[in-house]
């Protein structure tokens, strides 16, 4: 079956949707956990079960450079392969390829140059990159990216464009943002006629914060043939910006098509997402966090999240959240969880995934509630911090 998209319903504060697809359906507004190198670190496709997870991503950068995606075809897909066998997303290898081959977002606006680039040249016909594991070169095409998804199985893949930062120039942002739609229009070609039955295509919304370049990457995706519209490149400096794009992608974006924020997914970005009709996001941060030792609560101190490794928590005998239900909150003391971080032990990080997976989950659903029961506001009061 083809992916579809429902609008279940629509308000001022948001909408409520689902996405069908061949291996379930996706509850919208979702939340989509990184699985990158096919794998969501520290976690495995049971305790993703348990914790209700509906859809995870992998990246196509990474899975190119290894194992590569014949690969992965002859493992029989990304869902078979990983035994998670639930609905999947990647990305295009866009962002990895642009972002580790100029910098980082983050190096960027620390004022940090790029010292180890891999990104070698980007031409009409596609984009050349070295791996980052031998130094081979990759040359990545906006059909190269088509087959590489179409072979790892995903159900909903992107299509590859060119990212850009927010400090480049307007002339550049156009330049690259009008190379992302003829790419785009390749990759839809090339998309649908090789595509496996079950999967659906997003075309991506460049423009950075210009709102005349904005208008014309929406109309664009509008007009493309494809299932979904992911909202890429650089959103801005700060939240302002942000709001300023969204505001354009709600008012000029068609209603039909699921809409995905790619890469930005914490807390208070979603909080401030979902009123401009955002249906799906994908974020490192939830699990990342994990690793660092950081677990999500419902605020602490303006901060969402308890940094277990604070000697406080040696004599702290309570769960990370009383009324979180997850396998860690059940069993495990602060206390506990605090020993195994010193001890370095890889239960620690095992533990916290899990939390953090649950707690985004269930703030998820407490979203799709408050969309439900037009109870918005009043939940919006509950996590202001
Ligand atoms: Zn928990």
């Amino acid at each position: 079956m083809n992916p579809k998209f429902t609008i279940i319903k629509e308000t001022e504060f948001g909408r409520l949707g689902e996405i069908e697809t061949a291996h379930g359906t996706i509850q919208t507004p979702a939340f989509i956990f990184c699985g990158t190198k096919a794998a969501v670190k520290a976690c495995s496709p049971d305790i993703l079960k348990r914790t209700k997870t509906q859809i995870i991503l992998s990246n196509t950068y990474h899975l190119l450079v290894y194992p590569g995606s014949e690969k992965i075809d002859e493992l029989g897909g990304l869902q078979k392969m990983t035994a998670w066998n639930g609905p999947m997303m990647t990305d295009s290898g866009g962002y990895q390829i642009f972002s580790l081959g100029y910098g980082s977002v983050s190096q960027e606006l620390k004022g940090i140059r790029n010292t180890k680039k891999t990104l070698v040249k980007i031409k009409e016909e596609g984009a050349k990159f070295k791996s980052y594991r031998d130094g081979k070169e990759i040359f990545l095409s906006p059909e190269g990216a088509m087959q590489a998804q179409i072979n790892f199985g995903a159900d909903l893949i992107f299509a590859l464009d060119e990212c850009t930062a927010f400090h480049i120039p307007k002339h550049e942002t156009e330049s690259s943002m009008e190379r992302s739609q003829r790419w785009g229009v390749r990759c839809a070609n090339y998309f649908n006629q090789n595509k496996k039955e079950h999967q659906g295509l997003y075309g991506i919304i460049q423009g950075g914060v210009y709102e005349d370049l904005r208008t014309k990457s929406i109309k664009y995706t509008n007009e493309l043939d494809c299932f979904g519209i992911g909202v890429g490149g650089s959103l801005g400096k700060d939240i302002k910006d942000m709001k300023q794009v969204l505001e354009m992608i709600k008012a000029g974006c068609r209603k039909d098509r699921p809409k995905h924020l790619l890469g930005i997914g914490t807390i208070d970005a979603i909080l401030m997402a979902i009123p401009y009709g955002i249906d799906t996001f994908d974020c490192v941060y939830p699990t990342r966090l994990a690793r660092h030792g950081g677990a999500l609560v419902r605020a602490h101190e303006k901060a969402r999240y308890l940094n277990l490794n604070n000697s406080k928590f040696f004599n702290d005998s309570n769960p990370i959240d009383k009324s979180c239900a997850c396998h860690t909150c059940k069993n495990f003391s602060r206390s506990y969880l605090h020993i195994l971080l010193k001890n370095d032990e890889q239960l620690a990080l095992m533990a916290l995934t899990e939390h953090n997976i649950c707690f985004m989950n269930n703030f998820m659903e407490e979203i799709r509630l408050a969309l439900l029961e037009e109870t918005w506001q009043n939940f919006l009061y509950k996590w202001v911090i």
